[in-house]
Parts: structure tokens; C-alpha cells; sequence
């Protein structure tokens, strides 16, 4: 009947950020119902009375105590779970620093019932003060199962700081759903003054996410999914519609452990760009999964804030993996363009080993666990070069665009003005993908057939167009106007009084855009100029119909006024589907798609191409 609690030695002690534990019943609940998870439970039990005030309960069927280690576990600094230095940097566990039970004993009256499965008989304490008051052997069922009553009876000061129960009860609940989120496949469940709050059947992430979170999400969750030897990413994201306006529903846990890391949920933010309204949040559950000695847990009381050893890595991680789940949500059957050539800029997979490089890899951590499963996200025959740093990483350079593409018509094409040499806007590596010489075909005037190395892709004209000028017309208003063509012959439009008041409010983000439009009094305005790549001769009416838009753009996303400009302009203007499209004019769209940051979806979130690849077409021939 081996015991395995010890005292911690000093030194280690003394390592070890000092818990301030208890503060309020939800810090017993989030201790105790972690140590029901180190024991090993599948089935955990909360009960609490009165916001846990006058009882919190926590029984579990995990491995239990031996009579001495039901003793030493309210010992300060007793614990199972580190024994040396070394041990801090392989942690497992949630719990490491032996403070829990013994902050518990000091502040209330515990009762303690333990059994390991093996024994007979189990164990019954009672502590109070600190002071075990009783001690004998009991009938108990395998497992723990730990009181906690009274809490703060023998310090009343901190008893009134207590909030009301219902805030409390707010507090407990999170830690309860925190713990149960992170282990779907124990059994929770959550009683408070005799009413079943929470039954968690035991079951996937996905299941669960629905029982905690609501089945309104049920269909709505897209699987995020990356594995690296130095680190996995996984869980589920809500797709673009289920954004809220309030942050709840986002959880992040590394190693099992909920965090709150400002910077992380940044990373996430950013790759559901342009598919949210700036001020909705997006739901998330996601695991991040690295070796402990890419992480200090230690760094503060509640380990609710970690340190990674390279948070970068892990930041841009975080943002590949999320931005390649959402693309393959709405790319099916598969796309993994988008998670390669993300990852392969991360420094420690793109960059040659060289000389210094070298040195800083065997120096830090981090690298050395980098092993060859990384470096295979690598594409041969990549320029190196080109690759961008890591701050670019984060701040995306602007890809070029050619503001005049769409002028050119057939005709031009005998001018020798545009004479195309393959895709040359396009990276290396897209390029090859893409078959610079391969013949395009457009399908029933609405789709583009374009050969890739590995099959091909299926292009939605009008959706790629749409996303192509929805970025240049985003630039435009970040800083570079588009240069406005001169009307010939102005037109004037007239209008109701509202739309008048509408267009007057939108004239200095329509000339951004590259229309000039003039007032003219009595609700009537000039059109001098349109963008100079839209074709003339029904700017009125086009006009007309961006007014129309904008008015009926859904009022429940917030987008600013120009971003709503944006979007309603890039729609309008985007080649309908219904027309031809010579060769030329399809290789320069899918050619500009591939140049836009986010060419796999429409401002909505519609896919803009399906690719279909090889290995998926075989299986669909039954090979
Ligand atoms: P820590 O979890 O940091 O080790 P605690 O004070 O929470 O510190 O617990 C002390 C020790 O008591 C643990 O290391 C563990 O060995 C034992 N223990 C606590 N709760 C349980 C439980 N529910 N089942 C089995 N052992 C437990
Ligand atoms: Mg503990």
C-alpha cells in the first residue's frame, strides 16, 4: 500500500509562485474538481448549497488516498505530483504546488472520505482550523468524495467580502464548465441546492461543446485540426454567423489547462478577418497541445496566465490553423494551399539552417524539439527569399494588384500590350500549383475550369471577382485612391429625399472608391467620374442600385459606412455570371484571386473555388 504524497523540499517550495488559493467558493470548486481529474476520475460529482458557501462538495470515482496520504495531502507543499526541479518543466497535472487542500483546511471545515480501489476499508477525516480533528477507517466507495463546508466560518472578514449568491454561483458555474470542457470523456455534473444545474454525459469534444455551450452551435462548429511535432492545435470554431456581440463562448486551454491570453485570442481574431463584423466575437474552443517545457504554468497563482517559451510560434500557429479550418469549410472537398503556405513561413520551417541560425536553434528550447515532421510542410523548389519575416507574418503585406485588368478586352489583345507569361503575380509555389500554360475553360459562362499540379480547381467567377475587388476597393480606403475615370457626358440623378441625405452622407467614401459625384441642389447629383476599371454608360443606374444596397445591408452587422461601401461596391461590380470570358480575361482573375490575402472566400464567407484534387477524384472513381 504504497503512499505517495511527499513534502515538497524547500528549495522547490520557494520555486513555486505562492498560491493565494481561496478567495471565493469557485477557487475550492476549480481545486477540487481539478484534483477529481489528476486522480484519474471518469465520473465527477459537484453539489453545492448556498453559491458554495455553506457546501461544496466534490465526489469522484479516481484512484483515492491510502490512510497516511489522506493525512499528508492537507500538509502545506504535500503533493503527489512534482518531487523535483525538474519535474516543473514536465508537468501533466493540473495541480503541481500541494497548497490546494491545505489553503481549503485553513479556511473551512473539511470532510474528507477516500478509498483506494484495492483497499477495504477507506479513510474518514475531518479538518477544521487546520486541525485534523478526526481520523479513522470507514466504509467508502472507491474514489474521493471531499466536503468543504463553512467557508470562511473563522474568518468573517472575508466571509462578507463574498458576493451575492448569484454572483457566485456565475463564478462557480464558469469554473465548473472550464474543468468539464477541457474532458469530455469524464462524466460531470453540477447540483446546486438540490437542482441538477449541468449533466455531462461523457462523450467527444463536440457533444460536449453542445451540452455546455447550447446545440445551437451543433451544426454551426467548424473542426480545427493541425499536428506538428512541436505542437497540435485543436477543437472547434463557431462558423462566421454565430459570431456574438459578447465574448463568452471562447476558450482556449493548452495541455488541458484554460487560459486567458489576450494575445491568442488576437491571433484568432485575426484569421476570421473580414468574415465578422469588427465588434462580434467569434466562438472558439481550442486545445493547444505542446511539450511542458515549452511552457511556464508557474507564473501565476490561479495558472490562469502561462508563458510560452515562444509565443510567436504559437500565436501564428493558432492563426494558421484556424484560417485553414475556415477555409476548408467553405472549400469543400479539400484545400490545403492556404495551412502550407502559412506554415512554411514560420521562420523555424522556412528558413535555410545557416551558420548563427544554427547556434540560436541548440541554444533555445524551443527548437529542439522542431524535428523533421515540420520541415516537411516545406514545398520544394520554394524561393526561399521570398518568404516573408515574421512580422509580415502578422501584418500581411498588400499583394500587388493591377488596377487596369479589366479594361482589357478582346481587341487589346492583337495591341501586344498584355502579353501573358503564366501567372506572373503569382508566388513560385502558386505558380506551379497552378500550371502557368495550362488552358483554362469557362463552364456554362459562370465557372472556370483551371488545372492544377494535383487536379484542378473550379473558380465561381462572379464570387472570385467579388473577392478581388473587395480587396482592392479595402485598400482604396485604407490610404490609395482609385483612380476615377472622367465621364464624357456627367448624368444627373435624382432622388428622394432620404437617398438624397444617404448619398450625401456617402460622397467622400464614394470618391475614395473613385466616383465623383457632385451635388447639385434640390436632391439632384452630378456623376463626373466613375472608378476607372468599370465599364461606362449606366452609371446611374448603377448607382441607383449601390444606394439600394447599401440601404438593405443587413443592419444587424455593424460595419462601418465604408465597410459597407466596400462590400456593396465590390458585389456590384463584380462580373455577373452569365458572361464570357476570353482566355486572358479568366487567366488575370484567377491570377488576381490567388494574389488576394484571403483568395478562398467571398467578403461573406461563400467559397470562391472547390478544388477537387487527384487523390479525391480517384476515390471517386472507385480506385
Ligand atoms: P496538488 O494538487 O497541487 O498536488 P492539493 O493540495 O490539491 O495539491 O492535493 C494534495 C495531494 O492530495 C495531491 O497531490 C494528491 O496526491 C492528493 N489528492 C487530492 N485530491 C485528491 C483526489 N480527489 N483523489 C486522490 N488524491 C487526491
Ligand atoms: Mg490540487
Amino acid at each position: 500500500m504504497p503512499d505517495i504524497i511527499q513534502l515538497l523540499p524547500d528549495n522547490i517550495a520557494n520555486q513555486i509562485a505562492a498560491g493565494e488559493v481561496i478567495q471565493r467558493p469557485a477557487s475550492a470548486v476549480k481545486e477540487l474538481l481539478e484534483n477529481a481529474v489528476d486522480a484519474g476520475a471518469t465520473e465527477v460529482k459537484l453539489i453545492v448549497t448556498d453559491a458554495g458557501k455553506n457546501l461544496i462538495q466534490v465526489v469522484d470515482n479516481g484512484k483515492g488516498m491510502s490512510e497516511t496520504d489522506a493525512r499528508m495531502c492537507f500538509e502545506r507543499h504535500a503533493t503527489s505530483k512534482i518531487s523535483s526541479i525538474e519535474d516543473l518543466f514536465k508537468i501533466k497535472t493540473m495541480g503541481f504546488r500541494g497548497e490546494a487542500l491545505a489553503s481549503i483546511a485553513a479556511v473551512a471545515q473539511v470532510e474528507l472520505k477516500t478509498r483506494k480501489v484495492d483497499d477495504e476499508l477507506g479513510s474518514c477525516l475531518e479538518v477544521e482550523n487546520s486541525i485534523v480533528k478526526k481520523q479513522e477507517p470507514c466504509g467508502a466507495s472507491a474514489g474521493t468524495n471531499i466536503c468543504m463546508k463553512n467557508l470562511f466560518f473563522n474568518v468573517p472578514a472575508r466571509r462578507n467580502f463574498l458576493k451575492s449568491n448569484a454572483a457566485e454561483m456565475r463564478h462557480i458555474v464558469d469554473e465548473f464548465i472550464r474543468v468539464a470542457m477541457a474532458f469530455p470523456h469524464i462524466f460531470f455534473s453540477l447540483t446546486s441546492n438540490g437542482q441538477q444545474v449541468f449533466h455531462l454525459e461523457s462523450g467527444s469534444l463536440k457533444q460536449r461543446i453542445s451540452q455546455i455551450l447550447g446545440t445551437s452551435y451543433t451544426s454551426k462548429l467548424v473542426s480545427v485540426s493541425e499536428d506538428t511535432d512541436y505542437m497540435n492545435v485543436y477543437g472547434f470554431v463557431g462558423k462566421p454567423e454565430t459570431a456574438k456581440k459578447t465574448r463568452g463562448d471562447q476558450y482556449f486551454f493548452v495541455n488541458n489547462r484554460f487560459i486567458k491570453s489576450a494575445y491568442l485570442n488576437h491571433a484568432v481574431m485575426r484569421a476570421f478577418d473580414e468574415m465578422i463584423a469588427k465588434d462580434s466575437f467569434p466562438m472558439y474552443v481550442l486545445f493547444i497541445d505542446l511539450d511542458p517545457s515549452q511552457l511556464d504554468i508557474n507564473v501565476h497563482p490561479t495558472k490562469q496566465e502561462i508563458k510560452f517559451e515562444d509565443e510567436k510560434i504559437v500565436y501564428a500557429f493558432v492563426q494558421a490553423a484556424v484560417k485553414h479550418a475556415l477555409a476548408q469549410f467553405s472549400i469543400a472537398p479539400s484545400l490545403d494551399f492556404s495551412l502550407n503556405a502559412d506554415i512554411q513561413q514560420m521562420e523555424a520551417v522556412s528558413k535555410p539552417v545557416s551558420g548563427d541560425r544554427m547556434e540560436s536553434i541548440t541554444s533555445s528550447n524551443l527548437f529542439k524539439t522542431f524535428s523533421q515532421k515540420n520541415q516537411a510542410h516545406k514545398i520544394e523548389g520554394t524561393n526561399r527569399s521570398e518568404l516573408r519575416s515574421w512580422k509580415d507574418f502578422y501584418e500581411p503585406s498588400a499583394q500587388p494588384l493591377p488596377s487596369d485588368a479589366y479594361t482589357d478586352t478582346e481587341t487589346e489583345n492583337t495591341s501586344g500590350q498584355l502579353e501573358y507569361t503564366g501567372y506572373s503575380l503569382l508566388k513560385d509555389e502558386q505558380k506551379q500549383r497552378l500550371l502557368p500554360d495550362a488552358i483554362l475553360t469557362q463552364l456554362h459562362a459562370a465557372y472556370i475550369v483551371t488545372p492544377t499540379a494535383q487536379g484542378f480547381l473550379l473558380v465561381h467567377q462572379q464570387q472570385a471577382h467579388e473577392r478581388v475587388l473587395y480587396e482592392r476597393y479595402s485598400e482604396a480606403v485604407h490610404g490609395k485612391q482609385m483612380p476615377t475615370q472622367q465621364s464624357l457626358f456627367p448624368s444627373t440623378i435624382q432622388l428622394g429625399v432620404s437617398d438624397a441625405v444617404l448619398m450625401q452622407d456617402l460622397l467622400p467614401d464614394l470618391k475614395v472608391l473613385g466616383y465623383l459625384i457632385e451635388p447639385f441642389g434640390n436632391n439632384t447629383f452630378v456623376v463626373q467620374g466613375t472608378p476607372a476599371d468599370i465599364l461606362q454608360g449606366n452609371e446611374k443606374m448603377a448607382i441607383e442600385l449601390l444606394l439600394e444596397q447599401y440601404k438593405h445591408f443587413s443592419s444587424d452587422i455593424k460595419f462601418t459606412k465604408r465597410e459597407k461601401l466596400v462590400r456593396c461596391v465590390a458585389k456590384q461590380q463584380a462580373i455577373k455570371t452569365g458572361r464570357s470570358l476570353g482566355q486572358k480575361e479568366m487567366m488575370v482573375l484567377v491570377e488576381e484571386l490567388f494574389s488576394c490575402k484571403t483568395p478562398n472566400i467571398t467578403p461573406n464567407g461563400s467559397p470562391t473555388y472547390l478544388e477537387f484534387k487527384a487523390d479525391y477524384l480517384e476515390r471517386m472513381f472507385g480506385k
